[in-house]
């Protein structure tokens, strides 16, 4: 028994009341049914992008994707996609179906769908249409494609990223022709968008269960991120690590909060690490450089999938700087603060304890960021000064004293310096003093 919401109820109910059979249909009856509170309502109906019209004239809606049957009505409820049923034409392409055709019956639209736990639509009245037996896959846990798993594949290749990230997200089993199917079709991930594919790998990597697909379907994130092939199976030889370097960066990536830059950050921290391998006299590994190696790669990555610069960034400074020491004293904590600010600090922390959970052997390093992290509160809580920005000074009073141009900020960040490390306190008077002590240093020189 599914409840439907209100928006939903109403919007079956109007066009039913005009003549056409609607369902709400998909992931909305996949969710509902296991228990999960579903993240957007579909609905598909008899009713042609015409017919749509005319029962919801008057109405907000949205006209965007009406060439393939989907109409969007704007609801206090929330957006809500209706779409024609449909069967959809060949995929000449391995992308786009070459053309769409409305069918009659629910059926048919549903024997277009990718996996049998996405294929159900629900009724108020006539419950539940499960022609492809998804309930019982849902009960047991188990992702299968809908028909021919090669067909499918072959039609759209994103499916097989789709399945990786239902996987990881839902925790399921990819059936077994299910899983050899997307292997063998694989290559066929070639011809899909790069935003598509960056999209599929965001929410498979935030996924609850990422660290199981990603290790099980570690060959076909090889064809789409090439570049990580080397990590695969890449021995560190080193104490510190229990894994190689692949193993233990999805276990670093399990372990951060399920946030796209810090998954991708982790997940992307040791790229570098196979190129910059080195084996001393004692036969042990050593990993020079890699985090500056790591971003170049990330960088070409991150490019390739056309991230948006603001993500980029983070991404690429969690990875480069991963390994560098944050500090444990409050002026260390005050000196970093100033240089990246308390976000990229709480987000460095978080990529520390992934990296730090993720090698399997020290769990003291993971108990001296805890206590790192207590410093920053600490530093946070006592308002210590860390930016130009609570400064006692600004930049009026350093040209009263009678600097001007560049000489301004130089003096600025030379205070704000002094006051992190604990040289002058953060008054007017003692900052004061000190510009001029420093000026007349200067005159002397
Ligand atoms: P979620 O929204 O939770 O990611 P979903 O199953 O709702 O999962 P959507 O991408 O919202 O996925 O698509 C809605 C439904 O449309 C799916 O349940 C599936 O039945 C169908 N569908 C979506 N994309 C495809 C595809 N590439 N091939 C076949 N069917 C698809
Ligand atoms: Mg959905």
């Amino acid at each position: 028994m599914i409840r439907l919401p209100d928006h939903a109820a109403c919007a079956i109910e109007r066009l039913e009341a005009a003549g056409f059979e609607t369902w709400a249909v998909g992931g909305c009856v996949r969710d509902s049914l296991r228990g999960a509170a579903p993240h957007d309502w579909d609905l598909c109906t008899a009713a042609r992008p015409e017919e749509m019209q005319a029962v919801f004239a008057g109405e907000r809606v949205l006209a965007t994707g009406l060439k393939h049957g989907t109409l969007t009505l704007l609801t206090d409820g929330g957006p809500l996609e209706i779409t024609t049923f449909r069967a959809d034409g060949g995929y000449s392409d391995g992308r786009h179906p070459d053309g769409v055709r409305f069918v009659g019956h629910v059926e048919d639209d549903l024997a277009r769908r990718d996996f049998t736990v996405g294929a159900m639509a629900w009724h108020p009245e006539r419950s539940l249409c499960d022609p492809f037996g998804g309930q019982d896959d849902l009960q047991d846990g188990i992702l299968r494609a809908v028909g021919d798993p090669d067909a499918r594949f072959q039609e759209d290749a994103l499916r097989i990223l789709r399945a990786v990230r239902f996987a990881s997200q839902l925790g399921f089993t990819v059936e077994l022709e299910t899983a050899a199917a997307m292997r063998r079709q694989a290559a066929r991930l070639d011809c899909i968008a790069a935003e598509r594919i960056r999209e599929e790998l965001t929410g498979m990597l935030c996924g609850r269960f990422a660290q199981r697909a990603l290790m099980e379907f570690t060959d076909i994130l090889g064809m789409v991120l090439p570049e990580l092939v080397p990590m695969f199976g890449c021995a560190q030889q080193n104490p510190h690590h229990l894994y190689d370097v692949w193993e233990h960066s999805v276990r670093a990536t399990g372990q951060v909060p399920a946030e796209p830059v810090l998954r991708w950050s982790m997940l992307l921290h040791d790229c570098g690490k196979p190129a910059c391998k080195t084996v001393d006299e004692n036969g042990v590994g050593h990993f020079y450089g890699h985090p500056k190696a790591s971003r170049e790669i990330a960088e070409r990555i991150l490019r390739r999938l056309r991230f948006s610069n603001e993500d980029s960034e983070r991404i690429l400074l969690l990875v480069e700087q991963h390994d560098r020491p944050l500090g444990d004293t409050d002026k260390l904590v005050r000196r970093r603060l100033s240089q990246i600010g308390e976000d990229r600090f709480r987000d460095l922390l978080a990529i520390k304890k992934g990296d730090a959970v993720g090698q399997g052997t020290h769990p003291e390093d993971v108990a001296w960021l805890y206590g790192m992290e207590r410093c920053l509160n600490d530093v946070l809580a006592a308002e210590s000064c860390f930016s130009l920005r609570q400064l006692a000074v600004d930049g009026n009073d350093i040209k009263a004293l009678g600097l001007s141009g560049p000489a301004v900020g130089e003096m600025l960040h030379a205070l704000l310096g002094a006051v992190i490390d604990g040289q002058a306190d953060n008054t007017r008077e003692a900052l004061t003093a000190l510009a001029r002590a420093r000026m007349e240093e200067r005159h002397d020189e």
